[in-house]
């Protein structure tokens, strides 16, 4: 086991040993390697630099009590850079490869795996990108994926306590953040003018409403939004909103612990009703919003300055699972 004061990590990038690397080439996927190389060499003219052929995953490994390591819902991840893939025209991995190069990058940094009861874990970024030349916009013919890792603690620095948000309508931010459903860089970028902004205003977390009105919630930074009213577990549906593992996983765990469950169009209004509100991503797990502020409207939100109940009991159902204490009714871990 490395070295490392897993209880004070944050969510950063920290070498690892080793990463594993597949090319489409010649109409083929090759057989993965296993490299300590950190850099990527590729031509000038690859189509990820110029075109944007690129998409990306995140999903965790987790040591449980047990000592086992698990993955979480590793195929819904492989499932969803293939729609990815797709919608950039980029060559999908088949999921036998992209679960496969995913337990060959733990495995080849099991050290790095933080010990249970850190609450630090492995986080994992598989990543596919158009290597082949064009000049024209074309798709390209070559395609590499690759997987690395890296240990982390929690994404926002507050842990679970709760974070502040402000809501943006100025950037016009939100439809390039989810852009049809698809985890691509492009969305990423398009929203640094914005994250940027809410940070020099003292929040750690932007909300985005839907771009054509400004009515609806869309998300909340790189995280999906939860908000919890009698009995209800409500959260935003729309063609902009990045369909997040973690918030799939909530809404089924949410309907096991009785609370209903509601996927609609969420107008901004509505967040004066809520008794408690919360932001969801394989990072953020469960990030508790303490308050939003709308500086249109001259409003802020409060949900208080701790995690509400039903917060607590979507996090623990949702670790327990995880963290392989508690038992996994749905077959939601890889064990590796
Ligand atoms: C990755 C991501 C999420 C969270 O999805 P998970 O599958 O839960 O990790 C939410 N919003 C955006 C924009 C994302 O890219």
């Amino acid at each position: 086991m490395e070295n490392i004061d897993w209880g004070n990590l944050g969510f950063g990038y920290l070498k690892t040993d080793f990463n594993v690397r597949s090319y489409w080439r010649d109409g083929k996927w090759e057989t993965p390697t296993v490299t300590s190389d950190e850099t990527i060499t590729m031509h000038m003219a690859a189509t990820c630099l110029h075109y944007g052929q690129e998409a990306f995953e995140g999903l965790k490994a987790f040591r449980g009590k047990d000592g086992l390591v698990r993955l979480f819902r590793v195929e819904e991840n492989a499932r969803r850079m293939i729609r990815s893939a797709e919608y950039l025209r980029m060559q999908p991995p088949t999921e036998e490869l992209f679960v496969e190069m995913v337990k060959t990058a733990v495995r080849a940094n099991e050290k790095y795996i933080p010990p249970y009861g850190t609450g630090a874990s492995l986080y994992i970024r598989p990543l596919l990108i158009g290597t082949g030349p064009q000049v024209g916009v074309k798709p390209a013919e070559e395609y590499m994926l690759m997987v690395f890792v890296t240990p982390v603690g929690p994404y926002y620095k507050t842990g679970f306590n709760p974070i502040k948000v402000i809501i943006d309508r100025s950037h016009d931010r939100s439809a390039p953040h989810g852009t049809g459903h698809v985890k691509v860089g492009g969305n990423y970028a398009a929203s640094l003018l914005s994250g940027d902004w809410g940070h020099s205003q003292g929040y750690p977390s932007v909300m985005y409403l839907d771009s054509c009105e400004k009515k609806y919630i869309d998300e909340c930074g790189a995280a999906n939004f939860y908000g919890i009213r009698d009995g209800s577990y409500i959260t935003p549906k729309s063609t902009s909103v990045l369909p997040s593992i973690t918030n799939k996983s909530l809404r089924t765990l949410a309907a096991d612990l009785g609370l209903k469950v509601e996927e609609r169009p969420v107008a901004v209004e509505e967040l004066a009703t809520f008794s408690e509100a919360g932001a969801c991503g394989t990072a953020a797990v469960i990030s508790p919003i303490g308050s939003v502020y709308d500086p249109d409207e001259q409003k802020t939100y409060t949900y208080g300055d701790t995690a509400g109940p039903w917060s607590v009991k979507l996090y623990d159902a949702l670790r327990g699972i995880q963290q392989g204490e508690t038992d996994d009714p749905y077959g939601w871990n890889t064990i590796i």
